[in-house]
């Protein structure tokens, strides 16, 4: 088949509507935006433009629900509905595959391992949801005193372009399962898989208005969500500039808010590291999903007496990477958006005039029979400074800056020489040196000889400007429980 011809299945039977109260909605106004196929730069697809009225309806909607149906639900039973989503998106994995992959660009892999991961945030918060219990506190023979674990009450969730379900999956399970109810927001150019969402958590036997989608541009809805007087934590994965005016909007309400930001994280490779570890794990960690990934490896801080031999290989293993399509099966598909794609170049264009060596990529690709795609070629600046633009800012593209640095002090300075504090990567052999490092480093995770280490079990976040609060893993649950102290006197 062609990607016409899967385009045009894919956008046949998709879903139309905004998901309020277990149905799929129209707009209030009835307005529709496009979605863009980014890897041919054509709309496949449109959606409700939703409106402040539309956030109206979803939250006051998502706490009806949230003191009616969803209340009589028991634990166990909440985890059995979160372990029958699970199932019900591997199910339909290679549906949502093609989606994620037309809406986004990703190569259908990642998507498919996307599509996994969504799955297995649902299976992994399955089973606490009857597990999460209190404590009881000893104040002497005259009290009893006992902490209950309530739900925070209903989550809005904010979610990004860049892994749409994934983020979507990674913030409403753990909300689902300590009871609470959610609203999402998904982004302009990705919002399809959060709406396809909708009908397999109703099949999976959750209550209707308990996960809702409103779709529409954040510069229209995102106040009115986040600044919701109905709405009791805001879950928020994008932009910095973004995330500063969600949580001053939920400051208005004493909302609290967890913030996932961007990321400049280090991959930091020692002389005496296993170079083809580290040679693949630099490649993966600035390539995949064409460098638009948050806690991206996009610094390579290399120690001198190996920065020629990780340079051979980079380079000659970065040409060769194909860039196509994502439904070609491509090792890197388009950037999301033409304007993010002029934003990439502009980057690596002032670094060239700035005399910085581009030494792969730094230009736009053409793929053949996707003239209209925003492909950008996998970039590598090799030997910038470490006060430079390029290493300083969060690019968001498949641009690996190189630092190159004399000693194990050097490389700690530089990386923690950023505004972020998101991820970082070691290679070494070295166990003190390893472990210096990781207690050194300032990152919320840190992956030792894999970069990317970890899964939906290990707690993710970031410090500095990279946000604040912890997703995946037992540690997102503090986002989604309320302590209630209650004490007796006996
Ligand atoms: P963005 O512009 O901040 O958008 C993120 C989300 O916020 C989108 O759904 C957007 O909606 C919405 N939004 C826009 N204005 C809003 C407002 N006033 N109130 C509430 N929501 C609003 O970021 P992006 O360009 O989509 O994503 C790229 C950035 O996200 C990068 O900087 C990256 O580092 C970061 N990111 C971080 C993580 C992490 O886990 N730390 C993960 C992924 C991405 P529209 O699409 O409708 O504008
Ligand atoms: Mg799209």
């Amino acid at each position: 088949m062609t990607i016409a011809d899967i385009t045009r299945e894919v956008a046949g039977a998709l879903p139309e509507g905004m998901y309020i109260g277990g149905e799929f909605v129209e707009a209030t106004g009835g307005q529709r935006i496009e979605t863009i196929d980014p890897g041919t730069g054509r709309s496949f697809a449109d959606f409700p433009a939703g409106r402040t009225e539309d956030v109206d309806r979803a939250v006051v909607g998502s706490r009806r629900a949230l003191g009616g149906p969803w209340r009589q639900v028991t634990p166990a039973q909440r985890g059995a509905i979160l372990s029958r989503a699970a199932a019900l998106i591997r199910r339909d994995a290679q549906r949502l595959s093609l989606i994620e992959t037309l809406d986004s660009g990703k190569p259908l892999a990642e998507s498919r391992g996307d599509i996994e991961t969504a799955a297995a945030y649902f299976a992994y918060y399955a089973g606490i949801a009857d597990k999460l219990q209190g404590d009881t506190i000893p104040l002497g023979p005259d009290y009893i005193s006992m902490t209950l674990h309530e739900p925070v009450g209903v989550t809005a969730h904010v979610i990004p372009w860049n892994f749409p379900l994934v983020t979507t999956a990674r913030g409403v399970a753990p909300a689902l399962a300590a009871g609470n109810t959610a609203v999402v927001k998904p982004a302009t150019q990705t919002p399809l898989t959060a709406m396809a969402l909708g009908p397999l958590l109703r099949e999976a036997g959750l209550p209707d208005g308990v996960y809702n989608v409103v779709t529409g541009r954040g510069s229209d809805i995102g106040d009115a969500l986040t600044g919701h007087p109905g709405v009791d934590h805001v879950t928020f994965t994008g932009s910095v500039p973004t995330g500063i005016g969600v949580m001053k909007t939920a400051a208005d309400r004493v909302s609290s808010v967890t913030l996932e930001l961007g990321g400049k994280s280090p991959v930091v490779v020692f002389a005496d590291a296993d170079l083809d570890a580290a040679v693949e794990g630099t490649l993966k960690a600035i390539y995949l999903n064409a460098g638009q990934v948050c806690s991206a490896g996009s610094r390579l801080i290399v120690e001198r007496p190996v920065h020629a031999a990780m340079m051979e290989r980079l380079v000659k293993r970065t040409a060769a990477l194909r860039v196509g399509h994502g439904l070609t099966e491509p090792a890197m598909g388009p950037l999301i958006a033409a304007g993010h794609r002029r934003l990439v170049a502009g980057y690596v264009d002032d670094a060239r005039r700035r005399g910085i060596a581009v030494v792969a990529g730094g230009r736009e690709v053409e793929v053949e029979g996707c003239a209209g795609g925003y492909y950008y070629a996998p970039t590598i600046l090799d030997d910038v400074p470490a006060a430079d633009r390029v290493v300083q800012e969060e690019i968001f593209g498949p641009v690996l800056s190189v630092q190159v640095v004399d000693s194990p002090e050097e490389a700690i300075a530089a990386a923690n020489g950023t505004p972020f504090g998101l991820c970082a990567g070691i290679y070494t052999r070295d166990v003190t040196r390893t472990l210096r490092f990781a207690r050194d480093v300032e990152a919320g995770q840190v992956f030792i000889n894999q970069y990317f280490a970890g899964g939906v079990a290990t707690p993710f976040g970031g410090t500095k400007l990279s946000g604040f609060g912890r997703e995946k893993g037992l540690a997102a649950l503090a986002s989604y429980i309320q302590v209630k102290c209650i004490t007796a006197r006996i």
